[in-house]
């Protein structure tokens, strides 16, 4: 009940946005127009890949979630307008390398083969990657998943880190996280590594399933951009910087992500 209340309210402050955003004025007003940032009355795009709840996801035809808040007021912060661009997981680094977008926010875990790509902002998150596996599974432990056959979402941390550990031709990729542990409900694979808050929305949704205690590996998120811009960089570090010392990140957190 909670959650579908927090999902509504989710829904109406981002319909609240784009209806700003279409009309103009209001976006601009509500913009720190002394911040003279050159994005000012301009629009900033957000690469994401809305299938992760509870950082993006599709609710109706919007898309919400903790990052999305996120984006909003780094948006505020440069005095621009946002908008959401949905894509493949995989495509969210090179669309910021090659300025279809300003900046990926993706619930992206900071890696050092990334980090060689686009530059990473302060972190917002940690995050830890979990191991789902059907409610009757034999499998207790990480090191029980030794050939076994293991979903991942293609190109997540998930994905990297597994198959370094248990191999290439134990891994299967899916586009979605949704997909792996559809896969998982009809036994084509043994288990998914998923980070740990999309693991529990997915647990939540799909009867037969749990969650192994414990952690895979422990990660930090943080925003990418294009290497070298730095002001945009210094944009989103003053917004989370903000968004952290005034309570309103973790407000944002708290409207998505249950306490236990
Ligand atoms: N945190 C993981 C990564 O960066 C997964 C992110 C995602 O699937 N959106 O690879």
């Amino acid at each position: 009940m909670k959650k579908i209340m927090a999902i509504a309210l989710s829904a109406a402050m981002l319909m609240g946005l784009s209806a700003c955003g279409a009309s103009g004025a209001p976006a601009a007003t509500a913009a720190k127009t002394d911040a003279k940032s050159s994005y000012a009355g301009k629009k900033l795009i957000m690469a994401t890949n809305a299938e992760f709840p509870p950082y993006e996801y599709h609710d109706g035809n919007d898309i919400v979630g903790i990052d999305v808040e996120i984006a909003k007021a780094i948006a505020e912060e440069m005095g621009a307008e946002l908008e959401v661009s949905d894509i493949a997981f995989d495509s969210i680094i090179p669309a910021v390398q090659s300025d279809k977008a300003d900046f990926g926010a993706a619930g992206m875990t900071i890696t050092d083969d990334r980090k060689t790509q686009v530059d990473f902002s302060d972190t917002y998150a940690t995050a830890i990657q979990s191991v789902i596996v059907k409610e009757d599974s034999a499998i207790q432990s990480v090191d029980d998943l030794k050939g076994k056959i293991i979903g991942v979402q293609q190109g997540t941390t998930g994905d990297i880190y597994s198959t370094g550990d248990f191999g290439e031709d134990k891994v299967q990729r899916f586009p979605k996280g949704a997909d792996a542990v559809q896969a998982l409900s009809t036994g084509k694979v043994d288990a998914v590594i998923i980070d740990n808050n999309p693991a529990k929305v997915f647990v939540q949704q799909t009867s037969g399933l749990k969650l192994l205690d414990g952690a895979y590996t422990e990660e930090q998120y943080a925003i990418c951009v294009k290497k070298g811009n730095k002001e945009l960089l210094d944009g989103i570090n003053k917004a989370l910087a903000d968004l952290k010392s005034s309570g309103k990140l973790d407000q944002i957190v708290n409207t998505y992500i249950k306490a236990e």
